[in-house]
């Protein structure tokens, strides 16, 4: 089953929308064509202009999260709804930070999976072990239990077009980057989990990416894995050049 590759930057909350257009004037007058899909994370308030200066190019957007429910009284929060109508492709769900910070939960990272894929907006379902987990060998058991929570009640249907991205938490924002055999080894890992849950085939067709601290230096052994299908990259998705070096590694 081959497998498009999807490089998505996450710009974390970097980037005013000032800033946000100038990347996108430079990063489009700079790529040269590639058989990977491309996409960039950034803020809501970015992703208007965004969407706008990446009409007619191949460049996708997503957000950075997103709540369960359609409207409510939920201060500050941005639905489905309002990604759907600027017509963002990607939603990252569950990323460490939110994790780590926001109270996010499995149990909300599995709600708001099921919610994006109602209004077709493709999750980007971002899990990964901390440090001490490692340390203590229990990561497989960390990334199953993260992966079975995530996909409760999650239909073959939708879990086929699902992202994947194993990241784990002591490689993002650190320079220390998981080595090509370990993503190698988690992220084949979750393919088997996948097709235990669903079948072979869903597993096949479900796209893995390995996330944190990937770099122009480390992109293509990290990419030319077997069970590794994109990047979602932090910090070096920030600058044009960084980012195209990273789609283009060969
Ligand atoms: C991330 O934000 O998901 C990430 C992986 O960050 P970095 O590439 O900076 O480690």
């Amino acid at each position: 089953m081959s497998r498009k590759k999807l490089i998505a930057g996450n710009w974390k909350m970097f980037k005013t929308t000032a800033e946000a257009m100038a990347f996108a004037e430079e990063f489009l007058q700079k790529i040269d064509k590639t058989e990977h899909e491309v996409a960039i994370c950034a803020p809501f308030t970015q992703l208007s202009s965004l969407k706008d200066a990446f009409a007619g190019t191949a460049v996708k957007t997503g957000a950075q999260n997103m709540h369960f429910e359609e409207e409510g009284a939920y201060t500050g929060e941005i639905s489905p709804l309002m990604l759907s109508e600027i017509g963002v492709d990607y939603v990252v769900i569950g990323h460490s930070e939110r994790r780590q910070y926001f109270n996010e939960t499995d149990e909300s990272v599995n709600l708001k999976i099921k919610k994006a894929f109602e209004h077709d907006i493709t999750p980007i379902f971002c899990l990964g072990e901390r440090l001490e987990q490692r340390e203590a060998e229990i990561q497989f058991d960390i990334v199953r239990t993260q992966l079975n929570a995530g996909l409760f009640g999650v239909a073959r249907n939708h879990v086929n077009k699902l992202v994947i991205a194993y990241e784990p938490v002591w490689a993002i924002g650190t320079g220390r980057n998981a080595s090509p055999e370990q993503a190698e080894e988690m992220c084949a890992f979750i393919r088997d989990e996948i097709s235990r849950l669903y079948d072979k085939e869903t597993a096949g067709s479900v796209r893995i990416q390995y996330g944190g601290s990937v770099k122009p230096a480390n992109a293509s052994e990290l990419l030319s894995r077997a069970n590794i299908d994109g990047a979602l990259v932090g910090g070096a998705s920030l600058k044009p050049q960084d980012f195209i070096d990273i789609i283009h590694a060969k």
